[in-house]
């Protein structure tokens, strides 16, 4: 079992260091906020005062935070304070240039690093089923893939510095653009007189067929699991998916890619978020589709 430095304690970072304690490992957790530094505490990590205190005799250092100028900041932060050879994981979703800029304070500082950024949600931080998409040196991910099992079902090399974070934004344009589409497919099938459970029931064994439609269905009844069911209350907030749109599109952009529809899904999604449905599950886009008609 390792000395596990956390740094990160919100809606993923808490469970996730939590699941780290249930498997063993000495957690010594680090946020800037005290409430979730005393969950953390109740979860059986030890607080340290500062990350710089909290990653002193760690050997694996794990960050959760919200945007690359946090994980620059906090790792330009404590890689002074960390032993040669020791491991970083960023498992927050960044740019693939922060991300990029990270591995080379690392390996500046004589440390080993990998970018691990999850899907699954807070759901799976709570219950250690998360997917990891992990870039970075063999031997770096070899290294952080056993921890990295403590608090996921899957973890998975994509290749070197960023490789991870660019596998994560090109999941999630898929996933933005599919929803739009699963939505916009309803919406038409409730103006043509198609019941829901007649159009799930034909696309879902289908072309059509995708997770947007099968596991996570934008209206109530097919999929009881789905937020439809639950008022739209989040799972993955509509303003989580402009984040990652945008990370697509300025990828995109940096790198010379077209991507038309991951650009007009993230017109899509920042004009839900400006009309006040940020903190909406991104499924609840099908109420925007709707109130497109009357326009
Ligand atoms: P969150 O806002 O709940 O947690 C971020 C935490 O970082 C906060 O507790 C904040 O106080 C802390 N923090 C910020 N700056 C800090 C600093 N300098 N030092 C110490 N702590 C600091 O966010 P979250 O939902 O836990 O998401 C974390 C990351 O995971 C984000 O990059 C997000 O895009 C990604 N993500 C989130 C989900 C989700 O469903 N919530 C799913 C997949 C990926």
């Amino acid at each position: 079992m390792a000395n596990v430095a956390f740094i990160g304690l919100g809606n993923m970072g808490g469970p996730m260091a939590a699941n780290l304690v249930k498997a063993g490992h000495k957690v010594t957790a680090f946020d800037l906020v005290a409430a979730s530094r005393d969950q953390a505490k109740s979860d059986g990590a030890a607080i340290a005062e500062s990350s710089a205190s909290a990653v002193k005799g760690a050997g694996i250092v794990i960050t959760m935070l919200p945007a690359g100028k946090h994980v620059l900041g906090v790792w330009n932060e404590v890689i002074p304070h960390m032993a040669k050879g020791t491991l970083i994981i960023d498992c927050s979703t960044i740019d693939v240039e922060s991300a990029k800029q990270a591995h080379a304070l690392a390996a500046k500082g004589g440390m080993a690093s990998v970018d691990a950024p999850v899907s699954g949600g807070t759901g799976g931080a709570r219950g250690a089923t998360l997917t990891f998409m992990c870039g970075g040196e063999d031997k770096a991910f070899a290294a952080a893939k056993p921890v990295l099992e403590n608090m996921g079902k899957k973890i998975v090399h994509c290749g070197g510095a960023g490789a991870g974070q660019a596998a994560k934004i090109c999941n999630n344009m898929i996933l933005g653009i599919s929803m739009i589409a699963v939505g916009e497919a309803f919406v038409l099938g409730e103006k043509l007189g198609l019941s829901h459970q007649a159009l799930f029931d034909v696309a879902s064994t289908s072309s059509g067929q995708c997770w947007s439609l099968t596991t996570y269905c934008p209206v109530p009844g097919p999929v009881p699991t789905s937020p439809a069911n639950n008022g739209y209350k989040p799972g993955f907030a509509s303003n989580l998916m402009v984040k990652d749109l945008t990370l697509a599109q300025d990828a995109a952009n940096a790198a010379g890619a077209v991507t038309p529809l991951g650009k007009h899904a993230q017109e899509i999604y920042k004009t839900f978020d400006a009309e006040g449905h940020g903190g909406v599950d991104f499924s609840g886009i099908i109420q925007h589709v709707r109130t497109l008609a009357g326009k």
